[in-house]
């Protein structure tokens, strides 16, 4: 730069009068004017309006980009491409015409462990790049009571996003287990219940849509926090949850038993997703879940168990499948790996053999690939196939005792 003396092009100081002066191409700028414009870029952060989701994607469009992740779960993807797509457009028109005004409809999804209901959500939050959490309901407690109050949901809502509550109040939370929080029994019980109903209670007026003032690094740890309000009402939750034994109370309501008209194909799990799609709120109730939380939660879908073939599919075919990822990691060091079919065909047995489900394919792969990851970098090898002889072997020597904990 062709300057006599340096100085800050903003407030025109000296190099000398200054305690570090910065060089760009066309000029200086010095640590107070730097540290200055940090504050107004932040500031500026904070007080900028959320542009909404200007090219909303239709649901079509929502599910066909879910399919690019998730496997099967047709029913699920239609229902949570409907409700996001109607979530973002009462979003983009805010207020009511002729006193229609759109509510908002936060989701549940019911379905085992392992079958893609936190994949879903995640997926959905990446498409339309708005802030996303995943928070567990097991951790929540009644307020005052050890564990966390619902609020810190929305403190991690705001970490996602750098502090911006209005970043924050369009972003999608999704809440897992939220079977766990059932209440105990039917009855209102005369005992406290402190991880049940009360947080229920708590969690409804999140859902309805209310400010709530939000410490903002979570917990009761830093009691010199400000608050932080953050608006609930145009936050998407979507709820998941396991509900073990639920379909044993929808045969019930149905007045009818667990073998069903499918029966001749023997499977258990077959005739348990069978049962699984007739779930309506009522069943959920009966679970344990006060009306008030099911009235907030209008949109109810659920997720069927996954069988063989879409076990192998997961494995492969998904954007960003386990497989892809090992070729992709393999590939940075200039080797093509490969998996037969039959180690592909191996590893599904095995994850259905031990109930691994879906979590247990990465585990699977992991303790196939641990040898070759450690060996083949230092090797001067161009391509690398897995073998169903190799993988057996590999397996075999692993416990699958700590494969199945590590799935836990
Ligand atoms: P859940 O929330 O229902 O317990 P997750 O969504 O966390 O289950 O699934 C665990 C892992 O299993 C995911 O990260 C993903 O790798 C895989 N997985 C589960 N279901 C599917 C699916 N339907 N399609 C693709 N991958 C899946």
């Amino acid at each position: 730069m062709a300057v006599k003396y340096r100085k800050c092009s903003f407030c025109g100081r000296k190099d000398s009068e200054v305690g570090l002066l910065i060089t760009g191409i066309e000029g200086c700028i010095c640590d107070e004017c730097a540290s200055q414009a940090i504050d107004i870029v932040s500031a500026n952060r904070v007080a900028k309006k959320p542009e909404g989701l200007k090219d909303l994607p239709k649901p079509k469009e929502i599910k066909e980009y879910l399919d690019q992740y998730v496997i099967g779960q047709d029913d699920a993807k239609k229902a949570m491409s409907v409700a996001v797509y109607n979530h973002y457009k009462r979003l983009n028109n805010p207020g009511a015409v002729d006193d229609v005004e759109i509510e908002k409809s936060n989701i549940i999804m019911v379905g085992s462990t392992g079958t893609g209901k936190t994949l879903l959500a995640k997926t959905i939050a990446k498409m339309l790049v708005v802030p996303f959490t995943i928070v567990d309901a097991t951790v929540l407690t009644e307020a005052g009571y050890v564990g966390e109050d619902v609020e810190s949901i929305l403190s991690r809502l705001l970490q996602e996003c750098d502090y911006n509550p209005k970043e924050a109040e369009r972003g999608i939370v999704f809440i897992d287990e939220i079977d766990k929080i059932a209440r105990k029994s039917d009855n209102p019980s005369i005992t406290r219940d402190v991880s049940g109903e009360g947080v229920q209670q708590g969690l409804l007026k999140l859902l309805e849509g209310t400010v709530v003032n939000v410490p903002p690094y979570g917990g009761r740890k830093h009691p010199e926090q400000k608050f932080i309000p953050v608006d609930t009402k145009n936050i998407l939750f979507i709820c998941g949850g396991a509900f073990d034994g639920i379909e044993k109370r929808i045969a019930q309501r149905l007045n009818t038993h667990v073998v069903g008209f499918d029966a001749s194909r023997n499977s258990a799990q077959l005739d348990k997703s069978n049962m699984m799609q007739y779930i309506a709120p009522m069943d959920l109730k009966s679970f344990g879940l006060i009306p008030e939380i099911i009235g907030r939660l209008p949109i109810l879908t659920h997720l069927e168990p996954l069988d063989r073939k879409a076990l192998r599919n997961i494995l492969t075919e998904p954007k960003n499948s386990i497989i892809k990822q090992y070729i992709r990691m393999f590939e940075i060091d200039g080797v093509k790996l490969k998996f037969t079919d039959e180690v592909l065909d191996y590893i599904v047995d095995k994850a259905v053999e031990f109930s691994l489900g879906a979590r247990g394919l990465r585990s699977l792969v992991e303790t196939i690939m641990m040898e070759p990851q450690f060996e083949i970098p230092s090797k001067k090898v161009k391509s690398y196939e897995v073998t169903l002889e190799f993988a057996k072997t590999q397996v075999e020597k692993a416990n699958m005792s700590v494969l199945r904990e590590r799935n836990e």
